[in-house]
C-alpha cells in the first residue's frame, strides 16, 4: 500500500483489541495512514472489565518517542491514554523538544467499567500540561466536566464548557455529546470563534468499546492528511456513526468492539 499520511498514537494498549493502541490502529490503517505506537501502559482488560495496568517506565516513553521522530517522523498525532503525572510530563517535554503541533488530546480519565485510566487527581497535569500544546482535544461530557469544573446538561452547557477548556489553551475543543440521552447525537466544535454542531441519530448498542479511541484516531488520520478541522470532523463523525452500527455482534460478552473497516 502507497500510504497516505503517517500518524502516531501515544496511548495505552488494549488486549482485548477494542479500544487504546490497537483500536488506533486499526482505525489508521483503515484510512491507509501509515500507524505507529508508543506505549505509556498496558493494560489487562476486556469488553467486560480493566483488571489490572502496568505504566511504562518514563525513560522508555522518552525513548519511544525518540525512535519515531528521529526517524519517520508523523505528520499528525494523538494522545490517549497518559495513567500518571510523569508519563504526562515527559510526553509534554518531548513533543516540545520536536516543536510538534499537531496533537489530538483525548483526554482519557475513566473506563466504562469505572476504572481510573489516569491515577485519580493526576487530571490537573493533563490539563496544565497537554491542553497548551493540543491542537484538538476531544472530551465527553464526564471529562469535560471536570476539565471545565461545571455540570453540563444540555447544548448552552456545553458550549459553555468549550469556552472553559479553550481558555485552558488547545486551539480547538470537540465536546462529544454522546453520554446525553435523547434521539439526536451532537458534538460540538469550538474554535475560539465559532461554535459548529455535528449532529447524527443515536444508535442504541451494547457495542461502544472503544468509542472515543477510535474517533480521535480517525480524526488524526485526517488531520495528518491535511484535511481542515471542519471536514475532518465530518468524515469522522460519520465513520464513529457507521462503526458504531456495523459493530461485529459476536466478540466479548460485554461492550463489544465497533467495526474499525
Ligand atoms: N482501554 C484503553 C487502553 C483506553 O485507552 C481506553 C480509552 O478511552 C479505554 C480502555 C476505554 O474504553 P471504554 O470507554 O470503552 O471502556
Amino acid at each position: 500500500m502507497n500510504y497516505k499520511a503517517k500518524a502516531l498514537t501515544i496511548a495505552g494498549t488494549d488486549c482485548s483489541g477494542g479500544a487504546g493502541v490497537q483500536a488506533d490502529l486499526k482505525t489508521f490503517h483503515t484510512f491507509e495512514v501509515y500507524g505507529m505506537s508508543v506505549i505509556t501502559a498496558i493494560t489487562a482488560e476486556n469488553t467486560q472489565q480493566v483488571k489490572s495496568i502496568q505504566d511504562i517506565d518514563p525513560q522508555i516513553i522518552s525513548d519511544q518517542i525518540d525512535m519515531v521522530f528521529e526517524d519517520i517522523r508523523p505528520d499528525a498525532l494523538k494522545i490517549g491514554m497518559v495513567s500518571t503525572e510523569k508519563t504526562i510530563k515527559t510526553i509534554a517535554k518531548k513533543l516540545k523538544e520536536y516543536k510538534f503541533d499537531k496533537i489530538i488530546l483525548d483526554p482519557v480519565m475513566v473506563a466504562k467499567g469505572g476504572e481510573f485510566l489516569l491515577k485519580k487527581n493526576n487530571e490537573k497535569f493533563l490539563i496544565e500540561e497537554l491542553i497548551p500544546i493540543s491542537y484538538l482535544i476531544t472530551p465527553n461530557i464526564p471529562e469535560a466536566e471536570i476539565i471545565s469544573e461545571m455540570a453540563i446538561k444540555n447544548i448552552e452547557d456545553m458550549k459553555n464548557a468549550c469556552i472553559k477548556i479553550y481558555e485552558k489553551g488547545a486551539k480547538n475543543v470537540l465536546l462529544k455529546g454522546g453520554h446525553f440521552k435523547g434521539e439526536i447525537a451532537t458534538d460540538i466544535l469550538y474554535d475560539g470563534f465559532n461554535f459548529y454542531e455535528y449532529s447524527e441519530k443515536r444508535i442504541n448498542s451494547k457495542n461502544t468499546h472503544g468509542t472515543g479511541c477510535t474517533i480521535s484516531a480517525a480524526i488524526t488520520s485526517l488531520i495528518a492528511q491535511n484535511y481542515t478541522l471542519k471536514d475532518a470532523l465530518t468524515i469522522a463523525k460519520d465513520f464513529i456513526t457507521k462503526a458504531i452500527k456495523y459493530a461485529p455482534k459476536n466478540i466479548g460478552h460485554g461492550h463489544g468492539p465497533l467495526n474499525h473497516n
